[in-house]
């Protein structure tokens, strides 16, 4: 079945990507107007030009991101492997950190992220076979197209938050989610919306059912899993503002260069081609995808990858604002650098533990262990908050009493380098560090992270319904234990009941 795509290049560079942005430019819409070039656009330019040097990152660290292509031969992204081994799994995360290190985490959507979600579907194409024999084999050519294109994707889940105290067959208007308006023998027809999709600056879209949420019965012409381009016909996503403002990277350090933007996707009668669709119109198979395929967990650990560098990241902007002010010895600033350093460790440990225990599932690919995943991407929301508010701690008013770099190019320079001083670092070093703390803890960039964080996985209030669901045999198995030694005290004191 494997395809050998003649025109296909393999793993890109940056100017590949930018290429293709502005030869098949994602319909955008920017303040009520359509993006004509997003390479170009000053809302979108910044992010866009970040993925391009990923792209060029890649290549320049060929060996830990790249491997031969299993069909062609040709060097491809690691992040599209199906591990077979502990070893090939253990390169994915290296592979994936190269991307996370260059970003710190502030870009929770650099195209591994979907790349692993997709190896995930092709992994698990049998189970979509199950419905429809073309499925499974759409899912494998798919993943193949992408992987020898290396294509970027967004992707989207969820439906628009109108009333969430109805399902989505019941809202005002039964087209308000995105839904089946018409089905032909070459495809399908969608109309409606789905609510939100990060990093509309790619390629394609994967339109899939949600990783958290269960649908009923109902729902059935909700049900769906397909991918398209992003200047498909009739697909068009409405933008939220920009948090990059166009400012310097001094100025805005990571606005400046990681703004991978939101999109509400609405979906005007657009066609989707059968060999592009993957799931259909079964609830229940839909319901299941994520997990039986894979595809949550190998997503999941991309995550947890993302979730170290932005640790790692957070720790070491902490200490350096504490080292130049000569806060180090105080007590309550060791117990925040301690708490920094532990939600790192922490999330190492699950990784480690992670790939220690991955198995080959049910498809022979090498699966990370679910629980450690499942309880960091429980965890993380939680934490990273924290992390945001220890760096408005330690920062405090030198947060905000900060010149921008014109004041350091005007007359009152001088001022600027004596009164901005701090204990160990020059007004010119200390300036640019407390910026970065901004970014990172105050700004409209940073609060978008700590938005993400908290959302992008699902609602954690669902997330923990569904881990509780799903881990219901390991909690009863502690349960017992402990009704045993209730019942043994018990038993002493009454004798057996
Ligand atoms: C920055 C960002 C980026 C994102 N990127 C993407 C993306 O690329 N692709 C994508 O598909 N999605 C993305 N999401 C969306 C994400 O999946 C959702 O935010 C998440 O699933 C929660 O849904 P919601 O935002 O619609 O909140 P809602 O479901 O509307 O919830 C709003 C509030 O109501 C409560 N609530 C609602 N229903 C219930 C219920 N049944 N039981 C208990 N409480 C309830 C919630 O706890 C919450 O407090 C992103 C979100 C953010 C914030």
């Amino acid at each position: 079945m494997s395809i050998n795509y003649p025109d296909a290049t393999g793993a890109r560079r940056g100017p590949q990507v930018l290429a293709r942005l502005k030869e098949y430019p994602p319909n955008l819409w920017y303040r009520g107007e359509q993006v004509a070039d997003v390479t170009t656009h000053p809302a979108l330019r910044g992010g866009v030009h970040t993925l391009a040097a990923l792209y060029d990152l890649q290549w320049a660290q060929a060996e830990r991101t790249l491997f031969d292509s299993p069909t062609s031969g040709r060097k491809v992204a690691r992040s599209f492997m199906l591990p077979r081994t502990h070893e090939e799994l253990r390169s994915i995360t290296v592979a994936m950190k190269v991307w996370e290190d260059y970003t710190h985490g502030m870009m929770g959507r650099v195209p591994d992220y979907i790349n692993r979600a997709i190896a995930g579907y092709a992994a698990g194409a049998p189970f979509l076979s199950e419905a429809d024999p073309r499925f499974g084999s759409n899912a494998v050519r798919y993943h193949e197209y992408l992987r020898e294109h290396d294509l970027c994707l967004t992707h989207t889940l969820i439906p628009p938050q109108a009333n969430r105290a109805a399902s989505l067959a019941k809202q005002a208007d039964p087209y308000l989610a995105a839904r089946v308006k018409q089905e032909t023998d070459a495809g399908i027809v969608i109309r409606g919306c789905r609510m939100l999709a990060t990093l509309p600056i790619s390629d394609e879209i994967m339109v899939f059912p949600s990783t958290v949420l269960k649908a009923g019965e109902e729902d059935a012409p909700y049900a769906f899993g397909f991918s398209i381009p992003n200047h498909t016909p009739g697909l068009k996503f409405i933008c939220r503002e920009s948090v990059d403002h166009g400012r310097s990277h001094f100025d805005h350090p990571l606005g400046s260069r990681f703004e991978e933007m939101d999109a509400v996707v609405i979906f005007d009668d657009v066609f989707v081609p059968w060999e592009n669709v993957f799931l259909y119109r079964d609830v229940l198979r839909c319901n299941q995808a994520y997990a039986r395929t894979g595809a949550v967990v190998h997503m999941t650990h991309q995550v947890i990858v993302k979730n170290i560098a932005k640790a790692e990241f957070m720790l070491g902007l902490a200490y350096l604002l504490v080292d130049s002010i000569g806060a180090e010895g105080f007590q309550h600033i060791h117990e925040k650098l301690s708490e920094l350093w532990v939600g790192m460790e922490t999330m190492k440990a699950f990784l480690r533990a992670a790939e220690a225990d991955a198995a080959l599932d049910e498809w022979g690919v090498m699966r990370p262990a679910w629980n450690p995943l499942d309880a960091a991407r429980n965890l993380f929301p939680r934490l990273y908050p924290r992390m945001v508010e220890i760096i408005q701690q330690i920062g405090a008013s030198g947060l905000v009493a900060m010149p921008v770099e014109q004041d350091l190019k005007g007359p009152l320079v001088e001022d600027i380098r004596h009164y901005y001083q701090a204990a160990r670092a020059e007004a010119f070093d200390r300036i640019p560090l407390f910026r970065l703390a901004w970014d990172a803890s105050l700004s409209a960039f940073a609060s978008r992270q700590v938005l993400y964080e908290r959302f992008f996985f699902g609602d954690p209030v669902r997330m923990a319904g569904a881990l509780v669901t799903g881990h219901q045999a390991e909690i009863r198995e502690q349960a017992e234990r402990v009704r045993q030694f209730v019942r043994e005290g018990r038993d002493e004191a009454f004798g057996a009941q």
